[in-house]
């Protein structure tokens, strides 16, 4: 994790020992001091420093103390004051630019902000967004809306889609093949868990969800299919197990786009889609898939698996034996 503080303490600290480096001949020189003092004066202020930067404080040098420090007294030779004063300038100018280099300056010696927002940042609330410990959160936090496109482009996306894809095929493998009678069933989202809007989202820049610009993405049917929810998609219907598909979408005004989207990118042979209908609208999702899964169990379907990629997907009544939580950290359903 980049800790800018501490570079800047050692900075600080490089320009303090460069500044506090009287030469031996001139302190000894001094009335009242004894050679034996440099080290003791040294230990005090490494000791500060140490202290300083394993804690959470800033590194700011008292000013004064810069001031009485680099006071021409200490450096009785001129021309070795001259010399070190070269040393000082060239070491002033180092911190200097360092620090308007991370976009600070001298004025900027403050405490370290809790909303720095770097990679392992972001990370951090990427995790808390799959823990659902993150929730009601309307866009992605703007500093971290680079890191979420690097996320899902880059590769680590696809690395724990499949690692996700792993856990359901091992779940898979232990409940063997449905049962004879065909009541074994799995459900499935749809909205980047069967098929990808990433498209739309980085388009928006991952804001705020705009109802209207999203109903008029997905009636174009054209969202992409992820291909490893296809694979796990194909082989459970191989396993005699039945398949539905379970939208918040409106069913009204989406269903027909839907179903050709869907048909497009192969997901095709499924039991059933089922859609929120006017009944639905304003639900919540929990509510509104709960309600469609006690449907199901109401007619006798056990509900073996569940896949979404929004928690309210995975909870609520009904939920299935298991459910498997796909990454999304691009928006948020309640
Ligand atoms: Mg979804």
């Amino acid at each position: 994790m980049h800790l800018p503080w501490r570079n800047h303490s050692f900075l600080f600290f490089s320009l303090h020992w460069t500044m506090t480096q009287p030469d031996r001949e001139s302190v000894m020189n001094l009335p009242g001091l004894d050679p034996l003092p440099i080290k003791s004066t040294r230990t005090p202020a490494a000791a500060t420093h140490k202290s300083d930067t394993s804690l959470d404080r800033p590194v700011c040098l008292p000013r004064a103390s810069l001031a009485r420090r680099s006071s021409p007294r200490l450096f009785g030779n001129p021309a070795r004051a001259a010399l070190m004063g070269s040393s000082q300038a060239l070491a002033l100018w180092v911190v200097i630019t360092h620090l308007l280099s991370l976009g600070g300056g001298f004025a900027s010696c403050a405490w370290p902000s809790s909303a720095t927002h770097d990679d392992a940042g972001c990370l951090s609330w990427r995790v808390m967004v799959e823990a659902n410990n993150a929730r009601g959160w309307r866009t992605v936090p703007a500093p971290c809306v680079g890191y979420v496109k690097a996320y899902m482009t880059r590769g680590q996306y696809g690395r724990d889609l499949d690692s996700v894809m792993e856990q359901v095929s091992a779940y898979v493998d232990q409940i063997a093949a449905a049962a004879a009678d065909g009541l074994d069933a799995w459900i499935f989202d749809i909205d980047d868990t069967c098929l990808s809007n990433l498209l739309y989202y980085q388009a928006k820049r991952f804001g705020a969800y705009d109802p209207m610009a999203f109903k008029k993405w997905a009636s174009q049917g054209a969202c992409p299919g992820i291909p490893p929810v296809l694979g796990l998609f194909a082989a459970l219907q191989d396993k005699g197990f039945k398949v539905f598909l379970v939208s918040g979408r409106d069913e009204q005004t989406l269903g027909s786009c839907t179903s050709q989207n869907l048909e497009s990118e192969g997901f095709s042979g499924y039991e059933r889609l089922m859609m929120r209908t006017p009944e639905y609208r304003g639900q919540s999702s929990s509510l509104f898939k709960s309600a469609m899964r006690k449907q199901l169990v109401d007619e006798g379907y056990r509900i073996r698996g569940n896949v979404g990629d929004q928690w309210s997907d995975l909870q609520g009544d009904n939920v299935g034996d298991r459910v498997f939580k796909i990454p999304n950290p691009m928006y948020f359903v309640p």
